[in-house]
């Protein structure tokens, strides 16, 4: 019996959450292992997120609701996008689901034929590419160099772009880099993607409130106006508000597009938990303390990471503007051999290397479409991170 159809053949399990459950059966073991790996914060939800959803169950908000949203949440977000972006969204232009995961997901099943490409630059969210590959459509992958900052210059989009391309996916600030476009970068793609009549813009702006120093999150819609009909903004609780597992994403975009996502979501899980609309609400809605006093403590964690990362000469990294990630250009490290013998052929083998030698869990590069690089992330305790930067200067210098 043939259980995979081609679909479902041409796309491999998540390598992040790969990596992490790897790291979780070593700790299972008793081995003493730091997980760089994850992707989410690791505060708990603040707790005004917590009672709500709380009252909402005894309130008896415990059964299905609107497939794409309540109304109420739909109001939260359109004005959460006005107080942070000064954009305005009436509630047919939004929808909410399943976590951004679920909302990408519905924006290319909604909108791509097979042949259709995506504009995807590199390194991206490893996600992407197989999603388009599971609706049957080519991701185009235009890797961004260390030098430009991991980021996608103008000239690089308009030569990318052919009459098949259906979406460039931006996501800024980046997973995994934190690279994080400025208000010129971004007109300067708009002005390409004005160009180019059937090209949308798939914003994914997820780590929005995860950014360093003054700046404050600016949407590629917010520095691109005149694009409102091709642009879908894509965000959610998970990695603002510590909601992972709440699985809440939501975006905002043309209504005809949103109708079309709103109709594929009835059809596929119908709506988000009705109990995670609720404390999405709150979080939107409620006091933002927390997303100033997580900033402050993510900016000393990135602190520790890049000091201990600067006194390592072998390994280099741009500081990121935003999110919780560091990527770390591990090429000299390339052709050096482990103590088991073996040659480190590439950034697998690198991971594979700390993981075994210093007991650091972290991602290869090859899962973000660039290598050879890992990604780090500083999600974690600055305990942890200090004893996982130790643990990783002795292993690099141990292979000289
Ligand atoms: N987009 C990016 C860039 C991400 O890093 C993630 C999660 O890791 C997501 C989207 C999905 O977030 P969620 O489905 O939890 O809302």
């Amino acid at each position: 019996m043939n259980y995979e159809s081609r679909r479902a053949q041409l796309i491999k399990p998540s390598p992040a959450i790969s990596v992490s459950i790897q790291a979780k059966e070593l700790t299972r073991q008793g081995i003493d292992v730091i997980d760089l790996s994850v992707g989410e914060p690791d505060f708990d939800t603040p707790m005004n997120i917590i009672q709500a959803a709380t009252e909402a169950m005894k309130a008896g908000q415990t059964h299905y609701t609107a497939p794409d949203g309540t109304p109420e949440l739909k109001q939260a977000i359109a004005d959460a996008f006005r107080r942070d972006q000064r954009l305005d969204f009436a509630n047919n232009e939004i929808t909410a689901g399943n976590g951004a995961k679920q909302i990408i997901f519905n924006a290319l099943m909604a909108t791509l034929e097979p042949g259709d490409e995506v504009i995807i630059p590199a390194p991206y969210w490893v996600s992407y590419t197989d999603m388009v590959l599971l609706v049957g459509s080519t991701p185009k992958v235009v890797e961004c160099p260390y030098d430009m900052n991991f980021k996608l210059t103008a000239s690089a989009l308009e030569a990318a772009i052919t009459p098949r391309t259906r979406w460039l996916f931006l996501n800024s600030p980046s997973n995994p880099t934190g690279a994080t476009y400025s208000k010129e970068e971004l007109i300067a793609l708009g002005d390409v993607v004005k160009r180019h009549e059937n090209v949308m813009v798939l914003a994914d702006e997820i780590y929005d409130q995860i950014q360093y120093g003054d700046a404050s999150p600016l949407s590629f819609l917010a520095a691109n106006p005149g694009l409102k009909d091709r642009v879908l903004i894509v965000n959610g609780v998970s990695k603002a508000y510590a909601m992972t597992g709440w699985r809440l994403g939501y975006a905002a975009g043309p209504a005809p597009l949103i109708k079309v996502m709103g109709k594929i979501q009835s059809q596929s899980t119908s709506n988000p938990s009705s109990v995670s609309q609720a404390a999405a609400i709150e979080a939107l809605s409620g006091p933002q303390d927390f997303l100033d006093e997580a900033r402050a403590e993510y900016a000393a964690r990135r602190e520790i990471v890049f000091t201990a990362l600067e006194a390592i000469p072998q390994l280099r990294a741009p500081r990121p503007d935003g999110a919780f990630y560091a990527y770390v250009d591990c090429s000299a490290l390339i052709g050096r051999i482990a103590p088991d013998g073996n040659v480190l052929e590439n950034d697998s083998d690198v991971a594979r290397f700390l993981l075994n030698t210093a007991r650091i869990a972290v991602v290869p590069g090859a899962a973000f479409g660039m290598s050879p690089y890992f990604r780090m992330s500083f999600a974690t305790s600055r305990k942890a991170l200090e004893t996982a930067c130790d643990r990783l200067g002795r292993a690099v210098q141990d292979l000289f």
